[in-house]
């Protein structure tokens, strides 16, 4: 692909759920290397804006383009093998598995010559779980967390939890990331370290989509933000851009 090429483009995208419309003609890319960033006051029409773009809803009209490829009726599980990866806003981890088995999850099984005959050579079997774990273990490293490698998920602070579910959705090795509300909950000193690691991945030049309404933490986290309000978007700039736009202030301040 073009390195031009936007990663994501939003083109004219709506969704209405009976008379109303949640998402009204919303327009924007995500560069390669761009975190981009999505608030808006409750009802804005956020989180239907990432359920379109995750796959798990579908646009009443408008399209949806990913790496070239248009994904607009694509369901979700259709996109997460082109590079997509998710979190959640509710973490949903597996209690009965431990820190690391979670991330292990993640991580998408790898049968280059086919599942029989992988099945067939028990030692590649094993060499496989070992390699598993191991790029489970630097995943858990990277996120600060690999002393709880063995813990199980009950043991965990909401804010351990979420950056599991960062290391769970980093294993598939996506192009872009999206994070739904990943302050949502946390402390101050939780949502430093999740700052921090959100610019380590930035740094490494990985694409992020961050839906927030913390706005203190988004115009940290990202590159250009997208403001929405009763389902339009009313701003498309930098922090600094959208922080002195009229619109922006009206509809925050307006409640
Ligand atoms: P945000 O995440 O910005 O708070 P949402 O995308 O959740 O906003 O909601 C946007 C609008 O769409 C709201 O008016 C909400 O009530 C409505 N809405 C969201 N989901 C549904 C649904 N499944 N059915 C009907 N209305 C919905
Ligand atoms: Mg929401």
């Amino acid at each position: 692909a073009n390195a031009s090429q936007p990663l994501l483009r939003l083109d004219c995208v709506t969704r209405r759920f009976g008379g109303l419309i949640a998402v009204n003609d919303v327009s924007f890319e995500i560069q390669p290397g761009e975190v981009k960033g999505l608030i808006g006051p409750n009802g804005a029409g956020k989180s239907t804006t990432f359920d379109l773009v995750t796959g798990v809803r579908r646009p009443s009209s408008g399209e949806i383009y990913f790496r070239d490829q248009r994904v607009t009726e694509q369901p979700a599980h259709t996109r997460s093998p082109m590079g997509m990866a998710r979190t959640f806003q509710i973490v949903r981890l597996f209690q009965g598995l431990s820190v690391l088995e979670n991330v292990q999850l993640g991580l998408h099984p790898r049968f280059p010559d086919g599942m029989l005959r992988s099945l067939l050579h028990y030692g590649r079997l094993r060499t496989q779980e070992r390699e598993s774990r191991e790029r489970a273990m630097e995943l858990l490293s990277f996120v600060g967390l690999a002393d709880r490698a063995g813990h199980s998920i009950e043991e965990l602070t909401l804010g351990q939890l979420r950056l599991i579910d960062i290391a769970r959705a980093l294993a598939a090795d996506p192009v872009l990331l999206m994070l739904d509300e990943p302050a949502a909950g946390l402390n101050d000193a939780e949502t430093r370290n999740l700052g921090e690691m959100l610019a380590l991945l930035r740094k490494r030049g990985l694409s992020m989509l961050l839906v927030e309404h913390d706005i203190d933490f988004i115009m940290q986290a990202c590159d250009t933000i997208v403001v929405m309000d009763h389902g339009t978007r009313i701003a498309d700039g930098t922090p600094a851009e959208i922080s002195r736009n009229p619109e922006v202030i009206a509809a925050y301040i307006g409640r």
